[in-house]
């Protein structure tokens, strides 16, 4: 038997009996239909799992539970006919099909009913209709229909698909004023103009967006008849520029928090670095924050944290760390400007627990952490740093290179080194006393070496199974680094971080959490709750410091101006140029509700792609959940690089890059 039906097997199973399904012929049609020819390709692994998928246009491919849940409450009888809306990659279509005679089915994106209708023929089906259209209008010319099944979420049941349900038929559709859960409710209708509703449990769909359900653009709300911008505009405080801003209520909201994670919608728009080195040196001069942890390797952060204590020349203009593209990220004016400044507040504070300390989360330093483990056990314990070479050796052959790691694990020709790299970070733990007598800050480092050492060698193992995934084990490891920190900066320590916006925005509330993402905005939020203070930037156009591919040479690219649906459309069309918008604490509770509504969010990162924005860079987001502030730059520019950028190892995050 093939590996599909296997799995085809096991979730009929498992999702769908194990739940209480035991419907005959919907079992019987499921188990016909292959999912895995309607998931994007590189998904495909996924495609028997308990959970939705995410396909073209932003959409998804159902959670196949309730894709027999909801053709189950149809009653459907072989000679029945049936209207679909949202076709979506056009598997319940296909299910639907198994069991009636006809199914008509609309979608509202082009590019998947026409895919949905090749994939359909391909598959053989002949009794299925496709139609480019808006599904809350209905299909007049077959009506009226004896099923009709509503895939995406309305604010109410169109009336439209009341008129064309034959008498007897049943309708079953989620319904619910709000865009994040819906009542799935089934209607029947027993006469003329009578129908019986049940609801049949909490759902969550994509929106249905028509006509007779969510407004395209939802800008404008017939109930108030204030439109979104002009909402925004009266709850946010406009600026006119970085230097002139007034942080006061900004710091007000942050309050006691002691973790504020400031985003970026690109890695190398200037106005982002400024405004969050703005903040942070608000947030150290008159709120007591003492630690900056930031998206880079931890080796390249500590040159930085030597050179704002006095303990080495500048390494930005040495050019010494940051040599691994995208070396525009870190090396560039407004970071060079940042930690000049980081450098003035140190030089004047004597006791050292109050300065500021600068950190990298990243992990992509596998070669110069095994060195600095070294070279500190050289100096601290020659007899231990002998063994830690031994095992160190393990993994060396691959240092400059650990995707190739990653591809020879695979095999089973060479040996991983997990035991040996584990056990390194296990024996400094262990003698952790004693070296700390010593020096706690150079414990402190090495430590920090030997846990990226030992998760980056994690992190490649697995970069090539999706399932255990590497975003994830990524954001985890700079999850731990950041407690690390904490920790080892004191009780009362507080720590500002410097992150893209896909890592701080809260996962839960994007796309990411479909696909089993998580990210340490999420795991920031889950341990500290209000603690943390979650700020996410946005721009609509301008210019943005980016390559074309992986290790190419940064450019500076035009931004194009946002999509129709996305968030950054709304806050284009908002009349003050630059805002702050703060949304835990909603200068008026309309907005956040009305920002509720999932829609595109770009994420800009060391990669850009103008020509497939919308596939490469968009992505599905609840904004007010994500973050609890939003801050605009309608118009934004390039970073400037310090240095031309080398082209060395490369990490492999595509296809965002963040
Ligand atoms: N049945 C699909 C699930 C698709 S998700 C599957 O098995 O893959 C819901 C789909 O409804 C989305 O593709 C969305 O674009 C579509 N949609 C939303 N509003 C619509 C409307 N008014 N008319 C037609 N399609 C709509």
């Amino acid at each position: 038997m093939g590996k599909f039906e296997d799995l085809r097997r096991q979730m009929i199973q498992y999702q769908l009996e194990a739940r209480g399904l035991h419907d005959e012929a919907v079992l019987d049609a499921i188990n016909a239909v292959p999912r895995e020819a309607f998931v994007p390709t590189e998904l495909v692994e996924f495609a028997y799992s308990d959970t939705p998928l995410p396909i073209a246009a932003g959409q998804t491919i159902s959670q196949p539970y309730i894709v027999a849940v909801m053709t189950a409450a149809l009653e459907l009888k072989p000679e029945d006919r049936v209207l679909e809306i949202g076709t979506g990659s056009g598997y319940a279509a296909a299910v639907l099909a198994e069991i009636a005679k006809g199914v008509y089915t609309i979608e509202r994106h082009k590019i998947l009913a026409d895919s949905a209708r090749k994939r359909l023929e391909d598959l053989g089906y002949q009794n299925v209709k496709v139609l480019h259209g808006d599904g809350t209008l209905g299909w007049p010319e077959y009506a009226p229909f004896d099923a009709i099944i509503v895939a995406a979420g309305g604010p109410e049941v169109p009336e439209t698909l009341r008129q064309q349900l034959a008498i007897g038929g049943r309708m079953v559709i989620p319904v619910g004023s709000s865009l994040e859960t819906q009542k799935l409710m089934r209607i029947r209708r027993i006469g003329e103009n009578e129908y019986v509703e049940e609801d049949l449990g909490s759902v969550r769909f994509v929106p249905l967006v028509g006509a007779a359900g969510w407004k395209d653009e939802t800008a404008t709300a017939p109930a108030t008849g204030v439109s979104l911008p002009e909402l925004i505009e009266a709850s946010s405080e406009h600026f006119a520029g970085i230097d002139e801003v007034d942080l006061d209520k900004l710091l007000k909201r942050i309050g006691e928090c002691r973790l504020v994670l400031l985003g970026e919608a690109s890695h190398g728009t200037a106005e982002f670095y400024e405004m969050r080195a703005r903040i942070t040196r608000e947030l150290i001069e008159k709120k007591g924050f003492t630690c900056v942890a930031v998206e880079a390797d931890w080796p390249d952060a500590m040159h930085i944290d030597h050179y704002i204590h006095g303990t080495e020349p500048d390494p930005l203009l040495e050019s010494k760390p940051f040599s691994r593209f995208p070396t525009w990220m870190w090396a560039n004016h407004s970071v060079l400007e940042f930690t000049h400044w980081l450098k003035k507040h140190n030089d004047v504070i004597r006791e050292e627990d109050r300065k500021v300390g600068f950190y990298g989360l990243d992990l992509y330093s596998m070669f110069a952490s095994m060195e600095a483990v070294l070279s500190y056990l050289e100096q601290v314990d020659p007899e231990t740093a002998q063994i830690a070479r031994t095992r160190y050796g393990c993994l060396m052959p691959w240092a400059r290179d650990p995707q190739l790691y990653a591809q020879v694990t695979l095999t089973d020709q060479y040996r991983a080194c997990e035991k040996e790299v584990v056990a390194i970070l296990e024996d400094l733990l262990k003698k952790r006393m004693e070296y700390v007598k010593a020096d706690g800050y150079r414990y402190f480092d090495a430590q920090q070496n030997a846990r990226v050492v030992a998760n980056a060698e994690h992190y490649y193992r697995t970069m090539y199974y999706a399932e255990a995934n590497s975003w994830n084990l990524r954001d985890q490891h700079m999850f731990e680094t950041l407690l690390s920190i904490l920790s080892f900066r004191g009780p009362d320590s507080k720590v500002v971080v410097w992150e893209h916006n896909s890592h701080i925005g809260d996962a839960r509330a994007t796309q990411m959490s479909a696909r089993g993402e998580l990210n340490i905005g999420q795991l920031v939020r889950e341990k500290f709750g209000d603690q943390a203070y979650l700020i996410g930037f946005g721009t609509d156009h301008g210019t943005v410091a980016a390559a074309s591919e992986w290790g190419g040479p940064m450019e500076v690219k035009q931004v194009r101006p946002s999509h129709m649906q996305s968030y950054e459309r709304i806050c284009h069309e908002v009349p003050a140029n630059n805002f702050l918008l703060p949304l835990r604490q909603a200068l008026k509770q309309e907005t956040r509700e009305r920002l509720l509504p999932e829609r595109l969010e770009r994420a800009i990162g060391v990669i850009y792609l103008p020509e497939t924005e919308l596939q490469s860079h968009y992505f599905y987001a609840c904004l007010p959940r994500q973050f609890d502030e939003y801050i605009w730059f309608d118009e934004s520019h390039a970073v400037k690089p310090l240095t031309k950028q080398s082209t060395e190892g490369i990490p492999d995050t595509f296809p965002f890059g963040l």
